[in-house]
């Protein structure tokens, strides 16, 4: 069995730019050692708010390097555009996996019909880093809709397990990551369970965006940050509630040295002030 290192409760929000409000659980909640949630270098949550009508906010032009942002939408919609000409929207149960990997320029707002009409608003933003022979690959942007997803319908009616990159038992995700990447979206009902198992060695996480569940018999309140210790391989979730959406993740660790800097995170500081210059001098692009 799976063993659990902690339950955390989001801490303090903050904005980012001025449509996101996010608690932020990855570095700060896990703390600081950046290895130890490693290839999992940031993950921002915006539990569910109400977004008053106006006008669209959001983030507005902003570079990233050496990773790639992954971007979960439970409520609301988000548009996106970037320097390499990729735009779309990220309607609700879609992710958007944008591999930033040598550069991007983009921006992230409320799509505009929502922000007109306003509404629920509920994201997750993950970043997933690469390996240094990934980081200065050209970017990439994979438009992933709930529709595409793999799906595996659960035993006894026990709800869905909708499978964005890597695999659930017989079933594999269209997303493409250049490392062992696992990201699901779990949707049971109540009373139902669903078992997962990956390997001690994965760093192994989970969110409940929706409901409240137990995870080998431990309760998880909606809005926490369930992580796994590296022992053991098997869990289980079993939904407390109705409607419960829970976001699994597992991804071996990339075992290279992490210098992160804002929007940049590289292998050595040097790379990350080459990072700073390349911004500076329009290599990124324009916007
Ligand atoms: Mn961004």
């Amino acid at each position: 069995m799976k063993q659990i290192d902690f339950v955390a409760h989001p801490q303090g929000a903050h904005m980012v730019g001025d449509g996101f409000r996010v608690h932020n659980f990855i570095p700060q909640v896990v703390g600081m050692d950046r290895y130890e949630m490693d290839p999992f270098i940031l993950l921002d949550y915006n539990p569910k708010m109400a977004v008053a009508p106006g006008p669209p906010r959001g983030v507005g032009t902003h570079p990233h390097r050496g990773f790639s942002t992954v971007t979960f939408a439970y409520h609301g919609r988000v548009a996106h555009r970037d320097s390499k000409g990729h735009q779309g929207v990220i309607n609700e149960g879609d992710v958007q996996w944008m591999k930033a990997a040598r550069g991007v320029l983009h921006e992230e707002m409320y799509e505009d019909e929502f922000a007109n009409k306003g509404g629920d608003f509920q994201m997750v933003q993950l970043w997933v880093n690469l390996p240094a022979k990934h980081k200065m690959d050209a970017p990439t942007y994979q438009a992933i809709t709930r529709e595409s997803m793999s799906k595996y319908q659960l035993e006894a009616n026990s709800g869905v397990v909708e499978v964005v990159s890597g695999r659930y038992k017989n079933c594999t995700g269209p997303a493409f990551s250049d490392t062992d990447v696992h990201l699901m979206n779990v949707r049971l009902h109540k009373g139902g369970s669903a078992d997962f198992s990956f390997p001690s060695s994965h760093t192994t996480a989970l969110i409940v965006l929706s409901g409240s569940v137990t995870v080998n018999g431990t309760e998880v309140p909606q809005d926490n940050l369930l992580k796994f210790k590296r022992e053991g391989e098997d869990f289980t979730i079993t939904a407390t509630d109705e409607d419960t959406i829970v976001l699994v993740m597992s991804g071996e660790p990339i075992r290279e040295p992490i210098v992160g800097y804002g929007p940049f995170v590289m292998n050595t500081k040097q790379e990350i002030l080459q990072a700073f210059a390349d911004f500076n001098n329009g290599t990124f692009g324009e916007m």
